[in-house]
């Protein structure tokens, strides 16, 4: 049968009668039906990627594509007056991550299936994914974040488990969504779940009774864990995950024939940061169940462990009190004393311990000690966790660490979400880059090409007209695609420092104000969500939206500048924003963001970067030279440097710096507060001027140096484009296909 009489079949009537919904509803059904017949690996070995998050965004699009048939799809729709773009509007999109970390799981598993590895996801069914964020009088509100619906990429699956807490078992289920690779086979994604969860307990913005773990227990991602009721519940969750991926891994490996001593012949199991660590104890703990002693089953789990460290801020680092675990989870107790006791016994530091001396539970010590491979994700974070953060377990095991530098799928990053780049690179280079993304530096051979150049300028511009009809219908925003699009989407964080952006943009507002116009009018344009308990995080949001209201509504300023928040930052909504971006702003206080993958993408799009001297960016330097990239601020040793002596003061900064001055005081001037709330923007001025932890006033001056550098260079379009042919030509390093190769070459060996 053809397309269009299986597609008729699913819809039961002709394309053209069909509604939007119904036509995305039917594409579903075709998709999966088109995933359960493709091949799956046949392989002794299997990856198993535990992760609290998957931040895998809408799935039709990107499957269409996967399976080879999204042009064909597209060109069908078009003959019955039907536009793919509008029906990807009917789906609802799967936010079960946070950010970075989540989506870097979802790159994962694309790439996986993409190089044919048998791999499978493991993680939880929240059916409210991260909150749906609204703004009221200029503030961040949060709104339940559903997505799960009769019909979904969700398939409910026979397979259920026990999971036992302390006076409570509950039966797992597992659901599966197919992955797709590219014009390869199909793998997992296991989300488990239990039948009992509640949506209706949910009442006013995203408050729920925490302690009703039976109806509560996947509700939410990382419910709000600022209380011990919080925390509690998070333990649940990080368990229940682990229990019921760890009986999955044991009863697939013995039903391949594994007599569980040989274990890691038949799996490698990847810890995605510590939230999945609790499945060391579990994994021991269940060997034990099926017949295993203690020590064996320590050395078969550990065999096949392996960890991934994301972060070295101190308060992302996971530690449980013993007593935490003993009201959740007390079978594990006496198996962590276990682990705590060996290496007690081996090593007289105190700082490797895995129980501290105030009972609390180091989850990457457990990792790092009971699994076999450590690795950072980007060069210089995994040089600062052997020469700093973790330096004390390097010297005991040099041989576990290694560096994974993170990537992301091109398919969702270029070929889907810029077709028109795409296209354009199909003609110049061939499509051999699609699957090895190093045949990008073909384009290089055009770097004198004028042909080429504009080429390049007159598909950004295209994209930015694009972007700018999509804000106008949604956001109700008039914005000029003739300006600089200068653009920082990420989690809203003090280390990744929207604030510093902010106060050039008060800075430059002064300017106007003061009459010295700039020769090329931008628009700066800002997403990002707040964690609900994140204080200043959510006054930031607030600065940002006031700053908005003054900016776009001075008439003196507002052809020169327009400042836009987008709401609710998704990955549809980056999907739209970077490929029409031409500065990509990745200005985090250098040794603070671990990668990044947000600057990849805009890379790889086309868009410069004006950065520090942080994670990836440190890379993206390297391959584009000095020529091609913004480069500012305080290295990551000044900035070590400044914590160990503790000799940083914002308040010589704000005293000194007459243009910081003028900035920071605006934030509490007359104008602000005439928009703006009082209690809000006099919080976060005092925090930028008599603590700012992330060095905010350091770095202003070279901040402003380079970003009012790029706006002048920008006006030789020539020579931007070629700034913008170099990064396309060098992102290959950074598709997660690499990342994925480094990973099974060096740790899985599949
Ligand atoms: C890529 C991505 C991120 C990560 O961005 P960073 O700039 O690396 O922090 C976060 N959220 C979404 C929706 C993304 O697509």
């Amino acid at each position: 049968m053809n397309m269009q009489e299986t597609l008729k079949g699913f819809l039961g009537k002709e394309i053209a009668q069909a509604s939007d919904r119904e036509i995305y509803q039917a594409l579903l059904g075709l998709v999966q039906g088109m995933a359960e017949r493709k091949e799956r690996p046949e392989s002794k070995k299997k990856l198993y990627y535990i992760s609290a998050e998957f931040l895998t965004g809408k799935l039709l699009s990107n499957n269409l594509i996967n399976l080879g048939i999204y042009q064909e799809v597209k060109e069908l729709l078009m003959a019955s007056g039907k536009d793919l773009a509008r029906i990807e509007e009917a789906e609802p999109e799967p936010s079960l991550g946070n950010g970075g970390l989540g989506r870097l799981a979802a790159c994962f598993l694309d790439s996986i299936a993409t190089l044919g590895l048998a791999g499978d996801g493991i993680g939880l069914n929240y059916h409210l994914g991260l909150f749906r964020q609204t703004f009221e009088d200029r503030l961040q509100k949060e709104m339940p974040n559903p997505w799960i619906e009769e019909n979904s990429w969700l398939k409910k699956t026979d397979v259920i488990y026990p999971v036992d807490f302390k006076g409570l078992r509950v039966q797992a289920r597992m659901y599966d969504i197919e992955v797709t690779g590219y014009n390869s086979i199909t793998n997992k994604l296991h989300l488990f779940d239990i039948d009992s969860v509640d949506e209706r307990i949910v009442e006013d913005g995203i408050a729920f009774d925490k302690e009703d773990i039976k109806r509560n227990l996947t509700l939410f991602l990382y419910p709000d864990d600022s209380d011990e009721k919080g925390k509690l519940l998070r333990i649940y969750q990080q368990y229940f995950m682990v229990s019921s991926g760890a009986q999955l891994i044991l009863d697939e490996c013995q039903a391949k024939g594994s007599n569980l001593y040989d274990l890691p012949d038949y799996a490698v199991i990847q810890i995605n940061d510590t939230h999945p660590t609790m499945v060391i104890p579990e994994l021991i703990r269940l060997l034990m169940q099926r017949g295993m002693d203690m020590n064996s089953a320590i050395d078969v789990v550990s065999a096949a462990c392996a960890y991934t460290n994301h972060t070295i801020l101190a308060e992302a680092l996971e530690k449980w009190p013993v007593v935490y675990l003993e009201k959740v989870v007390p079978q594990l107790v006496p198996i962590i004393e276990v682990l705590d006791d060996r290496v007690r016994r081996r090593f007289e530091d105190e700082s490797v311990a895995i129980i501290d001396k105030k009972d609390t539970v180091h989850m990457a010590h457990l990792d790092i000690h009971y699994g076999f491979s450590v690795n950072g994700v980007a060069a210089l974070h995994t040089e600062i966790l052997k020469n700093t953060e973790l330096n004390n377990f390097y010297r005991i095991y040099p041989e576990k660490f290694n560096n994974k530098t993170n990537g992301i799928t091109f398919r969702r990053w270029l070929l889907y979400c810029n077709p028109l780049l795409a296209g354009y690179l199909d003609e110049l280079i061939g499509t051999g880059y699609r699957k090895d993304a190093a045949e990008l530096e073909k384009l290089l051979q055009y770097q004198e090409d004028p042909e080429v150049l504009d080429g390049l300028l007159a598909i950004k511009q295209r994209n930015k007209e694009v972007l700018c009809a999509y804000l106008k219908q949604t956001q109700n925003m008039e914005l000029s695609p003739d300006t600089i699009f200068d653009i920082q989407i990420k989690r809203l964080h003090e280390y990744k420092r929207q604030q510093l952006n902010v106060l050039y943009l008060i800075d430059k507002y002064l300017e106007i104000k003061a009459g010295r116009k700039p020769s090329v009018p931008v628009t700066v344009i800002f997403g990002a969500k707040a964690a609900p308990a994140y204080v200043i995080a959510k006054d930031i949001i607030h600065l940002i939206l006031c700053l908005q209201e003054i900016v776009n509504k001075d008439p003196e300023v507002s052809p020169y500048l327009k400042v836009v928040m987008i709401e609710n930052y998704n990955v549809s909504k980056a999907e739209k924003l970077i490929p029409a971006c031409d500065i990509s702003q990745q200005i985090s206080l250098a040794s603070k963001e671990a990668s990044g993958t947000g600057n990849m993408k805009f890379m790889l799009n086309g868009a410069v970067t004006l950065g520090t001297e942080d994670g990836a960016n440190v890379e993206i330097h390297e391959v584009v030279g000095d020529e091609n990239i913004y480069i500012f601020g305080a290295s990551s040793n000044e900035v070590i440097g400044h914590y160990e002596k503790g000799d940083y003061a914002a308040k010589e900064y704000y005293r000194k710096d007459r243009s910081i001055r003028a900035a920071v005081d605006f934030i509490t001037g007359d104008q602000m507060l005439a928009v703006g709330k009082k209690e809000n923007l006099t919080r976060l001025k005092k925090e930028l001027t008599e603590k700012d932890w992330f060095m905010t006033l350091l770095d202003f001056e070279s901040y402003k140096e380079a970003r009012n550098r790029a706006y002048a260079d920008y006006a030789d379009r020539r020579a931007w484009a070629r700034k913008m042919l170099f990064n396309i030509a060098k992102a290959g390093y950074f598709s997660s296909d690499r990342t994925i190769a480094e990973y099974n070459r060096d740790i899985w060996h599949l």
